[in-house]
């Protein structure tokens, strides 16, 4: 490639700039960084980030981001999965006010370097809606690699130390019977590991009609039943499937530090695979409290957002599943990381695999799966037809087990057509009114709580 002078560069910005055009500024801040560039990797030329789009879907009730990088290689582009569901729009423009002008002209084979200057470039950092528009880009420069080199992420990352993920999927129901019936029709489906919810997020567990105790109309939450529910329903599985199923529960951080000790030493007994989030990210130090006493495997850390919360449960062993929300903690490069250091320690992972996790975000976490000797199990929803209406290549799932496709990069595509017919709706309800948000779970006496 010809060199252009500083000079001419000079005058080809002025022009760009004199027509007031963002489109100009990028198109010139590429062609000085091709100029750069003219770093080879095996004779190719360094491709060049030339725009940074985003692909806002709701197929279903939550809202998925996906951020394309298309670089300036004809045909060469990639996914990453950026989905904060409750704060879907701040996410979108994260992205479109700040990353793609950061990164306009950069080249796309330094992801780490990447990842840092992103990271860093906000000043403050850390927070959810940041770390997710960063996953975003962190995932699809994987992606673009993975696409370039002609091999599937895990391939770039070592290579599988397993052939698929073991997978536990959701089970809901009013009471024990209700949700042992629920096991066998998905034990029917292949499945070896369920995790049960009691009454379903976010309601109340008081049943029937409102005390008049009650002092407020919002959502009621009655931990101690709660409680009481979650010990009599492993209770009741227990005695209805026997030993041989793998059974879990979500408490949510609903309750307070010494119900959750209580809880936990009262399921010991039924062998509970993991009880999630028992603490809330606050309360950390009492899991040393909870260690000391039993010996309930606990899963922790999907509203984690700052690496140095892992360091102290991992290195102490406090926790034995990493829970981390991929997207939210910065992308596949940081988690990586968390992986590792959760295999010095003999800690497992669990990444958090919800419906708010966008296909190609869910193969970010079955790739991590895939390589991390460290795996514990992964979460996976099921996806639906309106979400393999817009990306295809998303993770199988058999026998219980999830797989990812051989496809270079993450392998999957998504058609923007189809995106175009799902975009953020309002429903007619209290999460349509808060824009996709949460609403509120209130004690009797009025206090909210964490859910
Ligand atoms: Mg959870």
């Amino acid at each position: 490639m010809q060199r252009r002078s500083f000079m001419q560069n000079l005058g080809a910005f002025a022009a760009a700039t004199a027509l007031g055009s963002q489109t100009g500024k990028a198109q010139q801040r590429v062609a000085a960084a091709e100029q750069k560039a003219e770093r080879v990797t095996r004779g190719m030329k360094v491709p060049i980030i030339k725009n940074v789009e985003v692909v806002a879907v709701q197929p279903g009730n939550v809202r998925l981001i996906v951020v394309k990088i298309v670089t300036d290689q004809d045909g060469l582009y990639g996914y990453g999965c950026a989905t904060f569901t409750q704060r879907a729009d701040l996410v979108v423009a994260a992205v479109d006010k700040y990353l793609r002008p950061f990164l306009t002209g950069k080249p796309v084979d330094r992801i780490e370097d990447t990842w840092q200057a992103m990271y860093n470039s906000s000043y403050w950092r850390n927070g959810p809606v940041l770390n997710n528009a960063i996953s975003g880009v962190d995932q699809a420069l994987w992606d673009i690699k993975g696409r370039q080199a002609g091999m599937p992420v895990y391939e770039l990352l070592g290579g599988k130390c397993r052939e698929a993920a073991d997978l536990y999927t959701g089970v809901n129901g009013g009471n024990p019977q209700q949700i042992a019936d629920n096991i066998r029709k998905m034990q029917a489906a292949g499945y070896r590991h369920f995790r049960f919810n009691l009454g379903g997020e976010g309601t109340s567990v008081a049943g029937g009609a409102r005390p008049a105790y009650v002092l407020h109309d919002a959502p009621l939450f009655d931990r101690y039943g709660y409680v009481k529910g979650i010990v009599k329903t492993f209770e009741g599985l227990r005695k209805e499937l026997g030993d041989d199923v793998e059974l879990m529960t979500d408490v949510h951080e609903k309750i307070t530090p010494s119900q959750a000790l209580q809880l936990c030493r009262d399921t010991e007994k039924f062998r509970p695979f993991f009880i999630e989030d028992p603490l809330s990210p606050e309360d950390n130090a009492y899991y040393r409290i909870i260690r000391q006493q039993c010996s309930t495997p606990i899963a922790m850390g999907e509203l984690f957002n700052n690496p140095h919360e892992w360091t102290q449960v991992i290195s102490e062993r406090l926790i034995d599943y990493i829970r981390v929300h991929v997207s939210q903690a910065g992308g596949l490069t940081p988690c990586r990381k968390i992986a590792i250091l959760g295999e010095m320690y003999g800690v497992r992972t669990a990444w958090h695999g919800p419906a708010d996790v966008s296909p190609v975000g869910h193969c970010a976490n079955l790739t991590l799966s895939l390589v991390a000797y460290n795996f514990g199990i992964q979460e996976m929803a099921g996806f639906s037809q309106a979400t393999r209406e817009i990306f295809s290549g998303i993770p199988e799932v058999k026998n219980g087990y999830g797989y990812v496709n051989e496809a270079p990069g993450w392998g999957v595509e998504v058609d923007r057509k189809a995106a175009a017919k799902y975009p953020f709706r309002n429903d007619n309800n209290e999460r349509g009114r808060l824009n996709g948000g949460w609403g509120e779970l209130r004690l009797a006496d009025g206090t909210v709580i964490k859910q």
